[in-house]
């Protein structure tokens, strides 16, 4: 079967021609184009449209959407996103993308489709109860509860938008001040060290970053304690923009952390092709969404 997944990021929308057969899911051709998310709804869905039509879908069956934001699975409806999708808020964006397309299209969160993916497809495989915190544009955490063979509930914790820092100095897309995500994402890191070049901040050849490294490290850690404590995870993957550089940084980061807790870190498998992946995956099977 030929499926086509979508995933929608702040900075970059994905999409991929997966073909699934017997379970298996193989990217056969991949595209990225710019999100333009500070230009409006109508934009971006365009460049959503430009992505998914940029191959053949004459023999394509599903259509799956990963985006960032929070979203109702029975409606297809973006309950709500920050500014990094602006005007994204309220959209209908499973009738809207059904509608341009002629074909049905469903949407899910994108933390969501992430997890999913490697919960059935990678490196969350075999584990009951998976928390997976995704490090990108923002922090995505999505919790797998109640597994079964090829589905399970998803609970969207949120944890991105926990008070880190109650009145701290950052203030979050979501109007809060302190959010977890505004120290612990790549954004955050960034600012932190006053450079896009993460590569160059991990690498830390000058020890010019170290104190922006350290901060990052300290509040990352207490993310994954309140994640371990609040929703006793079996398993905390790791995904997202960051961790494709984890080869600079997760030894280092993640032996030191305390062995209750390095115990149950992992780092996600699946890279860049998670988010596509758990879209079409979302599409195709049961997996079902617990508020
Ligand atoms: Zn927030």
């Amino acid at each position: 079967m030929l499926t086509v997944g979508v995933d929608v990021g702040g900075t970059s929308i994905k999409s991929a021609l997966i073909s699934v057969e017997e379970g298996r899911y193989t990217i056969l051709q991949s595209f990225s184009t710019p999100t333009q998310g500070d230009k409006g709804a109508e934009i971006i869905v365009g460049n959503i449209v430009k992505a998914i039509k940029h191959f053949d879908l004459s023999k394509v069956d599903k259509i799956g959407v990963a985006t960032a934001g929070t979203v109702d699975w029975d409606s297809g409806i973006v309950t709500y996103a920050t500014d990094a999708l602006m005007g994204f808020t309220g959209l209908r964006l499973s009738e809207v993308l059904t509608k341009k397309l002629g074909t049905k299209v469903t949407v899910v969160n994108d933390a969501v489709g992430a997890l999913v993916a490697e919960c059935f497809c990678g490196a969350g495989v075999g584990y009951e109860r998976v928390m997976m915190l995704t490090l990108g544009t923002g922090l995505g955490a999505g919790l797998l509860v109640d597994r079964r063979l090829d589905e399970g509930s998803v609970v969207d914790t949120r944890l991105g938008h926990y008070a880190l820092y109650p009145n701290g100095d950052r203030v979050c897309f979501c109007g809060k001040r302190g959010c977890a995500e505004c120290y612990v994402s790549a954004t955050g890191l960034k600012k932190s060290a006053a450079t896009g070049d993460l590569r160059e901040v991990f690498s830390n050849k000058s020890g010019k970053y170290t104190k922006a490294l350290k901060g990052f490290f300290e509040d990352f850690t207490k993310v994954v304690k309140i994640a371990s404590e609040q929703y006793h995870p079996d398993l905390i993957l790791v995904g997202g923009g960051v961790v494709e550089l984890g080869d600079l940084w997760w030894k280092r980061w993640s032996e030191p952390c305390e062995r209750q807790i390095s115990a149950k870190l992992r780092r996600a498998t699946l890279g860049n092709a998670a988010g596509v992946t758990g879209a079409v995956y979302c599409a195709l099977n049961g997996v079902f969404q617990r508020q």
